[in-house]
């Protein structure tokens, strides 16, 4: 029979780098933190394993509407790791928004999204396109 803590191992894939250790986390009375964890390469793939055990979070990076530049979507991302557990609720937020040609790179474009104290920014800058404003009064006309 399994004991408690075996139970509760887990076992996750390293992302920090691109070596990718496997490693394997499980609650550990007798370790100052609380976790035990095997398989990694470094002590960096220690503090990952831990936080995905407790509180996994992501760089969320996605895309919004954009009007007046050459293209209609304009990549962002968050400015910092937010909750595992928030990204769908922050891509309903993120869906419902569009911003308007030019944008630079790094601009705000949602402050402290779902009070994470995170922001959304630019992840490039985009002009305003000359092109779409010259088609939109060819077809208007
Ligand atoms: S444990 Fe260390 S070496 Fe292994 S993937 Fe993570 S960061 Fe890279």
């Amino acid at each position: 029979m399994r004991s408690e803590s075996e139970s509760k191992a887990k076992e996750i894939i390293c992302i920090i780098c691109p070596v990718g250790c496997r490693i394997i986390v499980k609650r550990d009375k007798n370790s100052s933190s609380g976790y035990s964890v095997s398989g990694n390469e470094c002590k960096k793939g220690e503090a990952y394993g831990i936080e995905e055990l407790t509180n996994p979070t992501r760089v969320l990076t996605t895309t919004v509407k954009i009007e007046g530049a050459l293209y209609n979507r304009l990549p962002v991302r968050t400015d910092g790791a937010i909750p595992k557990d928030k990204i769908f609720a922050c891509m309903k937020v993120i869906n419902r928004i569009e911003v308007k040609a030019p944008v630079k790179v790094g601009k705000v474009i949602i402050e402290n999204i779902l009070d994470t104290g995170i922001h959304l920014i630019a992840s490039r800058s985009m002009l305003r396109s000359m092109l779409r404003s010259m088609l939109r009064s060819i077809k208007a006309s």
